[in-house]
């Protein structure tokens, strides 16, 4: 019989590991081995277990925005809970210097605690510190590239710990380096951000300002910015502890004027934004509940859209990412039979 843990000097190495823990949607099959941790040397051991044993590796925070396979991962899962949180004033402005594996609203909060502003918008927002560069998470006007720095990591290519700047992360909306060209290479260990001493800069998110003036709210603080955020957001998003869901499950999709005109001709009312590049995004939200799936229960498959917000997938009964995934096609197909659109997924399906 094998022996369920092995001790690598300090750091323990698991078996089989349950991946549903490490995804928000709570679906998945096992990992083959997983490590957590807590500093650099751990890093180093446990790159240096998977070395040996020839394991592809993957990295992850909390899962919020990661589903994994029915078939699980046979390799190594390198569990982030790097901690420590640092503030130094540098006159005009504040660093924030986070490990990776702080929860990233706790970051927010202790940031606008010292009334410091450039990421209250994006309180609320599941998950770590670590893998806010990855995606560039943004919500309500601010984007982490606004505010970052510098990040740490370990370069897996090479072997070597490397600092860059924010202009060496190739940002873009919902993107990164992290995510396209260096997918898997960079194990992000620390993230700094220029916090601003200054009032939130003017004008607000159009949701935030009418929440504020519908609350008669007149001075703007970054406490004032981020409690309007986390009212927004507790009445539009289930909270993945009680509820499993990755968030947004689809980005809104963004097409070329011909391909707009031609759609809007058969629907006066769809919802969509003109881009600064002369195109137009539409509201995903908007194509799948003109597809039948307003608070929609799919019984067949345990999955269900969320009633305040469809583009919100919640697994209500289902154990199979499979399930997921057929609940998903469903969408994707209706809403690409009626526009002739095809939906993206948002969250990463892993390996
Ligand atoms: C209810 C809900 C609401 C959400 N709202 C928003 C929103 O408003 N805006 C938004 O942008 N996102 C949103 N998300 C998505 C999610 O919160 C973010 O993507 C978040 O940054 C994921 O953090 P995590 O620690 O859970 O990362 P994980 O899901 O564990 O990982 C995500 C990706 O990052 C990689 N990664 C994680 N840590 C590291 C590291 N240290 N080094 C290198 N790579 C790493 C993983 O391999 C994976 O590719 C939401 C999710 C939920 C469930």
């Amino acid at each position: 019989m094998q022996v369920k843990k092995d001790i690598i000097e300090l750091m323990v190495i698991e078996k089989n590991t349950d991946l549903r823990l490490f995804s928000t949607m709570r679906l998945g099959g096992k990992a083959k081995y997983s490590a957590r941790i807590e500093n650099k040397n751990d890093l180093i051991r446990a790159v240096n277990f998977a070395k040996e044993n020839n394991l592809p590796i993957i990295c992850v925070g909390k899962g919020s925005n990661i589903i994994w396979r029915d078939e699980g991962f046979n390799g190594l899962l390198i569990i982030n809970e790097i901690k420590g949180i640092r503030f130094e004033d540098n006159g005009d402005h504040v660093l924030a210097s986070s490990g990776s594996g702080e929860i990233w609203d706790d970051l927010v909060t202790k940031s606008v605690e010292l009334n410091l502003s450039g990421i209250e918008s994006l309180a609320l927002i599941p998950g770590t510190t670590g893998a806010t560069p990855v995606q560039n998470v943004g919500a309500y006007g601010q984007e982490v590239s606004d505010t970052i720095s510098e990040i740490e990591m370990f370069d897996l290519q090479n072997g070597q710990f490397v600092t860059i700047k924010t202009e060496d992360c190739d940002f873009g909306y919902r993107t990164s380096r992290f995510k396209k060209q260096d997918k898997n290479r960079f194990i992000i260990i620390n993230v700094n951000f220029k916090l601003s001493k200054d009032y939130p800069n003017l004008p607000l998110y159009p949701a935030v300002q009418n929440y504020l003036d519908d609350n008669d709210i007149k001075v703007i603080s970054p406490s004032v910015v981020r409690n309007a955020v986390i009212a927004i957001r507790s009445a539009k998003l289930p909270d993945p502890a009680e509820v499993a869901n990755n968030g947004s499950f689809f980005s809104n999709p963004v097409i070329d004027e011909s391909d707009f005109i031609e759609i809007q001709k058969k629907y006066e009312d769809i919802v969509y934004w003109q881009t600064s590049d002369g195109k137009y995004k539409l509201s995903a939200a908007w194509l799948i509940d003109k597809a039948g799936f307003s608070n929609f229960e799919d019984e067949e498959t345990g999955m269900a859209t969320w009633p305040t917000q469809s583009l919100v997938i919640v697994n209500r009964s289902a154990n199979s990412t499979k399930s997921l995934l057929n609940f998903r096609d469903k969408i994707f197909s209706k809403v690409e039979s009626l526009f002739g659109i095809k939906l993206e997924q948002e969250p990463e399906l892993l390996p």
